[in-house]
């Protein structure tokens, strides 16, 4: 089934400058290895950040946090023309399976009550990114997110308010969506969702967009 809700051009800006917290950088990494469109588009705004550190070093250098300049100085030699897919093999894409150390049979889940379970995966503190198991039919539990959240659908479906939510999507959240993920009947819902404390992504926009914006 092909890929409906897909990551936008902000997040795939903030993920090739390095510029997103460890949580959101393995959603969108995980996103990106499921999607062929996404991935095209994040080998676009990579080569853009090669160009601008090539024609201006020393604006590049003085605007830009020492992260940003560093993860652009890295993204400089890369190819942008993203790498083939590797087959997978069993549910998660490659940059889940090196956070969890294994697929899906090797996570650590937690029941956290009405069926469904989680599992918090270690990241720096800044944002936190968990599995979620949502049994077929249940309500996603409330999360008490009040930033922003992205959560990446890997077996399953969801529906939230209008819109469904299938394997490969990813739904992009803030505190103004009006959000009541419910799973669908059938399969149940495995799902990768990263959070994030208010306003600190409100600040990140205009950082992360910068280094581009100088051209
Ligand atoms: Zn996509
Ligand atoms: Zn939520």
């Amino acid at each position: 089934m092909p890929i409906r809700h897909h990551l936008s051009d902000q997040l795939l800006m903030a993920y090739a400058a390095g510029t997103l917290p460890e949580a959101f950088s393995l959603v969108v990494a995980t996103h990106v290895s499921l999607c062929d469109e996404c991935r095209a588009r994040l080998g676009a705004f990579e080569a853009v950040g090669g160009a601008v550190l090539e024609e201006a070093p020393e604006a590049a250098v003085s605007s830009g946090s020492l992260a940003v300049t560093m993860q652009m100085i890295r993204n400089r030699g890369k190819d942008p023309i993203p790498a083939p897919r590797p087959v997978r093999q069993g549910l998660f894409p490659a940059p889940l399976r090196d956070y969890v150390g294994g697929d899906v049979e090797a996570v650590n889940w937690r029941s956290i009550g009405g069926g469904v379970r989680q599992a918090i995966l270690p990241t720096a503190r800044d944002a936190s990114v968990r599995l979620l198991f949502i049994p077929a039919g249940h309500a996603v539990p409330d999360h008490g997110h009040s930033g922003m959240e992205l959560t990446q659908v890997l077996q399953g479906a969801f529906r939230d308010e209008d819109e469904r939510f299938g394997p490969g999507d990813i739904e992009i959240a803030t505190e103004e969506t009006n959000h009541t993920p419910v799973a669908e009947a059938g399969l149940d819902c495995i799902c990768l969702a990263a959070t994030d404390a208010p306003l600190r992504f409100n600040a990140l926009i205009p950082r992360m967009a910068q280094p581009f914006l100088r051209i």
